[in-house]
């Protein structure tokens, strides 16, 4: 057999290497972080730093095929995979894009996908500038490096905008806020081939701003499925995509989408889909990146996924217990307030 790379050593590289390690991989996982829960199931693991040119060297020299869990890959390592002769999926220019939020609502736009209003901000003077153009309330975050809610501060009235820009920190993006009526996301695929597949929607509660619930059937019109296939569609044509791609959408009220985000990878909100759909995501993107043909996504059961966050993970042996939950633990050592530990998967017949 051949051996996959993954770039991270979070839940997500170690879900990818279950299902690979099913599919008959080896999996070499690249990671800056010791003892990381993806390492400990993995045959091999490379610990450096995403900018050490030698490690990656050797790095791509193991593997067939280098993907990602995480969109915080820099630049400079698919660079540096690449000029190694690594194959990567999905493409740099796709990572590129998504993490960065001021270039990826840009690229929405540019494709036609409704977005909320936005403006690039670097300085408290253009933080004002851009809250008079879009109005409050609005939300202003960092552009690169943030998730689960972090590097966001909410603009409720103008008078929460002075020092605002200080406390962010780091260039920003101001979002105007949507009223959404609920959160959806698409998880989509793409092979080498070209060809392509989605999964249900999903719908999506946050709690702090990480998610909590994720619940299937999402309660939307079947305008709102297609609009969410089409924009997925077209990101993934346009950045001629291998592997699983995410798009988060909000549903206003009048049952228009509005695109919030994209991530280039497997997601929290597809955690269901290892027992709710005959190919869980994990094993779609190892198919999808070690150019297989794509399985069916056909959804099994109405499905609610809860996250275990922090201290949540403690009740896990009243979980095991509950012969409806499927309980998945990330083998974390330390379960600070806001990490996510685990989910908790319920199907109903
Ligand atoms: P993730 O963990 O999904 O990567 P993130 O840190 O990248 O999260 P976002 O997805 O941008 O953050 O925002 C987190 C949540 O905050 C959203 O799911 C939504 O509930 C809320 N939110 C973000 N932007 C807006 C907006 N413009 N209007 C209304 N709510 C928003
Ligand atoms: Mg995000
Ligand atoms: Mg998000």
């Amino acid at each position: 057999g051949s051996t996959i790379g993954i770039l991270g050593g979070g839940q997500l590289g170690r879900m990818l290497s279950i299902a690979a390690a099913q599919l008959g991989f080896d999996v070499c996982i690249f990671t800056d972080e010791p003892d990381s829960p993806a390492s400990r199931v993995s045959a091999k693991t490379i610990l450096g730093n995403y900018l050490d040119h030698a490690a990656l060297v050797d790095f791509a020299r193991r593997v067939s095929v280098v993907t990602t869990e995480f969109e915080n890959v820099p630049a400079e390592t698919a660079e540096a995979l690449t000029t190694a002769g690594a194959r990567v999926a999905p493409s740099p220019r796709a990572l590129a894009v998504a993490q960065d939020r001021f270039d990826e609502k840009s690229f929405f736009a540019a494709m036609g996908i409704a977005t909320p209003a936005f403006a690039a901000v670097s300085s408290q003077a253009e933080l004002d500038a851009a809250l008079a153009q879009i109005g409050a309330p609005a939300i202003l975050k960092t552009r690169r490096l943030g998730y689960d809610g972090r590097g966001q501060i909410r603009i409720r009235s103008a008078a929460d905008a002075p020092g605002a820009y200080e406390k962010l920190g780091a260039p920003g993006i101001l979002e105007g806020f949507c009223a959404f009526e609920r959160e959806v996301s698409i998880i989509a695929v793409r092979g080498w081939d070209g060809a392509v597949a989605f999964y249900d929607l999903c719908e999506n509660e946050h709690a702090g701003g990480i998610l909590s619930r994720t619940t299937l059937p999402a309660r939307v019109s079947d305008a709102v499925v297609s609009a969410a296939r089409d924009a997925a569609t077209k990101v993934l044509e346009a950045f001629d995509y291998v592997g699983v791609l995410t798009i988060e959408f909000f549903v206003m009220a009048d049952g228009s989408m509005v695109a919030n985000e994209m991530a280039p990878r497997v997601h929290n909100s597809g955690h269901w889909t290892i027992e709710g759909a005959l190919t869980s995501q994990f094993e779609q993107h190892v198919r999808a990146v070690a150019g297989w043909s794509l399985g069916p996504t056909t959804r099994v059961a109405a499905i609610e996924m809860l996250n275990l966050i922090g201290d949540d993970a403690n009740a896990w042996a009243a979980l095991a217990a509950d012969p409806d939950a499927r309980v998945h633990l990330y083998g974390k050592r330390n379960a600070r307030a806001g990490r996510k530990m685990g989910h908790v998967t319920k199907l109903k017949f």
